[in-house]
């Protein structure tokens, strides 16, 4: 038996040379376990014959029947169309690309066993391309006697050959084995099948399986393996946390020095959630280990006060604590909000953003490396090679979101002293879903901020269809009209941005006739900073009583007096940007309006998920909502990078595993021989907690 962690290469089966190899590569797999683990996506049914009577369009099955008639038809495209039955009823089998042999094959009354999906045709159902076999003179059908596997697969690969290549895997896997690194009680405790019976069992089903359950994912195989791979996910993003942990952090007393004035001086009082998720972070930082801690609040829950606390406390320690946002915008925002709060407490708060160039940007970054400014608040500009910190003791991460597992991990580097990291505290106004904390996030501890200030009223949301924008072109002039102003939201399924920021424009011109009674502002994202920041200002200060935006640009601003928001095309965005979007209104104590002005027809999931927004805006629903209409994937963004894509499991279907993943890592707790390899079988290379 080979060693658990040593993969066998490829290459070593019979007929595998480099060519084919590389195809493989480029699905992940490198070695002959890779492919045992490589699973199909789903199954076809060639076990049995169906009736042709029977067939609904897209079912994918097996039929045998004989041909009455086959002719060249000369439609907009060629096509030969054979005419078959079998007693129970007709149908067609079209062909685009055919040779005159075999139309003359289909002669009337040839046998035919022929495997394809049905599907509404101009002459009821037909099968376009379908694979077929013609059987000579009595010859029997000869059916499968398993469920055929289908495979994800790449260029130059086709089905059969990665069906003969798993096959033969599943050989050498009969003889060499494959080691079950799961440790055997927990195995007969969870009533689950041994490594190679479940492969075996998902590679090539049995005609009797349980197909149902086979389809759903929720056959007792795939949740062993399911849970396995959650299993390996979260040692490796435990192991990231481990890392982290030895290395250890400043201890960060809290003396209430700067935090007890700075409380004091806010206009107003700390909600009981802002309290106690406050308390959470201080008791963190006080550990000499580094703080991971992720808090979840809605928009305008308070969480910026939240994390002013947590930089106060690192500079009652002489220490340094640097402030991030994703945009320049919320940057430029937050910079504003510490520098009214910490300055009067004799605080310098340094500023660094892409636009800060040439002197002033040197002075900036003279005052981090001096420790002349104990609090820094920027962009992504803060973690470049040239920004020299004095001493960092915490860095505060806003809208974790935009940046991505990975980014979150690389910037644990940044601010490193010798042996000791800085705390972290990443902050997520999207709200996400438990299920996720507890994968996606393993790594972090998670405080929720679950109540918004008091005098808020929640903002009324109407969904209506863009055939009736006169109506709402009028509301907009209401509005304003009574003295409150109104953001129109620009939406463009486009890609680019460039068509995004014209139609943008296109709006606000048209509005502009209709509404010319309006003062009318436009943001987009191709505009410069420094542009957009005076529309802003402008739109804040009551200059401007509608702003047209397009999504790109963070409508970061709190404008109290804005109580409506346009969206047009509310379809084309997820459930949790709508919810940001969203929460820029109601944040005065008016009555707000949101309207979602659709484009009809919407999908049965766009009429859901609308629905959804019209019903609540408890953000953490939506984001329940948001996971389940549209997966983890897109819901935390990182379905480009590729991170969160498991082979087998599925956040959603299997959440019910994590709770018990959770033990069974507790209970493993640092065999780290056995944690590798379950690490290395699952993620392979792709574990890039490791890189960190
Ligand atoms: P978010 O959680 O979206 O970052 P902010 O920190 O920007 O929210 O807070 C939103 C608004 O609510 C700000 O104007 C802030 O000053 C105000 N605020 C924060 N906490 C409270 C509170 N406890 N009571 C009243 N207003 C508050
Ligand atoms: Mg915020």
């Amino acid at each position: 038996m080979s060693a658990p962690e040593a993969g066998v290469p490829v290459t070593e089966l019979k007929g595998v040379g480099t060519a084919l190899a590389l195809k493989l590569e480029r699905l992940g797999i490198h070695t002959v376990q890779d492919l045992l683990l490589h699973l199909p996506l789903r199954y076809q049914d060639r076990t049995r014959v169906v009736p042709i009577g029977s067939l609904r369009p897209g079912d994918e099955v097996m039929i045998e029947a004989s041909v009455r008639a086959a002719d060249i038809l000369q439609g907009r495209r060629r096509s030969l169309m054979c005419r078959v039955q079998d007693g129970s009823g007709t149908l067609s089998l079209r062909f685009f690309h055919f040779r005159a042999a075999q139309k003359n094959s289909f002669q009337p009354g040839a046998r035919l066993l022929c495997f394809g999906e049905a599907r509404p045709g101009p002459g009821g159902l037909e099968m376009v391309h379908p694979e077929y076999k013609l059987l000579k003179g009595e010859e029997p059908a000869v059916m499968s006697e398993e469920l055929t596997p289908v495979y994800p697969l790449t260029e130059g690969l086709t089905q059969g050959r990665i069906r003969s290549l798993i096959t033969l895997a599943l050989e050498w896997m009969k003889t060499e084995g494959f080691q079950d690194l799961l440790p055997k009680t927990l195995l007969e405790q969870w009533l689950m099948p041994s490594l190679p019976d479940s492969l075996l069992y998902l590679h090539h089903p049995p005609v009797d399986v349980d197909q149902e359950l086979l389809l759903e994912g929720k056959h007792p195989a795939q949740r062993r393996l399911a849970m396995e791979e959650l299993l390996a996910h979260h040692l490796s993003l435990q192991k990231a946390r481990q890392r982290v942990q030895q290395q250890g952090a400043p201890a960060l007393k809290a003396s209430g020095e700067f935090s007890r004035p700075f409380l004091q001086q806010l206009p107003f009082e700390l909600t009981a959630a802002q309290l106690r998720v406050a308390r959470e972070v201080a008791r963190d930082l006080q550990q000499p280990l580094p703080m991971l801690r992720l808090v979840q609040g809605d928009v305008g829950s308070g969480k910026t006060v939240v994390a002013a606390l947590a930089a106060l406390q690192a500079v009652e320690n002489g220490l340094q604590a640097a402030v991030m946002a994703p945009t320049e915008i919320l940057a430029e925002q937050h910079h504003i909000n510490f520098t009214q709060w910490l300055e009067p407490l004799g605080i310098k708060v340094a500023w660094l953003a892409g636009k800060v160039k040439g002197k002033a940007r040197e002075a900036q970054l003279e005052a981090i490396r001096t420790g002349e400014a104990p609090v820094v608040v920027g962009t992504h500009a803060l973690f470049q090679d040239e920004v020299v910190f004095a001493d960092l003791g915490v860095v505060v991460i806003d809208e974790q979101h935009r940046f991505g597992v990975h980014q979150r991990l690389s910037l644990k580097e940044k601010g490193r002293n010798g042996e000791r990291s800085p705390h972290q505290l990443i902050m997520t106004a999207t709200p996400i879903p438990r299920t996720l904390t507890m994968s996606a996030y393993a790594d972090l501890d998670c405080s929720i901020i679950d109540e918004l200030p008091p005098g808020r009223t929640p903002v009324q949301t109407v969904v209506i269809a863009d055939s009736r924008r006169d109506q709402v072109v009028e509301r907009v002039r209401q509005a304003c009209a009574e003295g409150r102003q109104a953001y129109w939201v620009c939406t463009l399924i486009e890609e680019s941005e460039a068509l995004q920021c014209e139609a943008a424009e296109v709006t606000a011109e048209r509005l502009k006739e209709l509404l010319p009674q309006l003062r009318i502002g436009l943001v987009h994202g191709r505009m410069k900073p420094a542009e957009k920041a005076d529309i802003m200002a402008r739109f804040k200060a009551a200059e401007l009583d509608l702003l047209v935006a397009t999504t790109v640009i963070e409508v970061g601003v709190d404008v109290p007096n804005a109580s409506l928001m346009i969206i047009e095309n509310p379809e084309r965005l997820g459930l949790a940007q709508l919810h940001q979007l969203r929460g820029r209104v109601g944040r005065g104590s008016v009555e707000s309006y949101c309207v979602l002005m659709y484009h009809a027809p919407l999908s049965k999931q766009g009429r859901e998920r609308l629905g959804v927004m019209r019903e609540t805006t408890d953000g953490f629903r939506i984001a329940e909502k948001d996971l389940e209409l549209r997966g983890p994937g897109e819901v935390l963004g990182t379905r480009q990078t590729g991170m969160m894509q498991f082979r087998i499991a599925d956040l959603q279907r299997d959440a019910d595993l994590l709770p018990r993943i959770h033990q069974v890592a507790a209970d493993l707790g640092t065999q780290s021989a056995l944690n590798e390899a379950l690490i290395r079988r699952w993620l392979g290379t792709g574990d890039v907690y490791a890189q960190v």
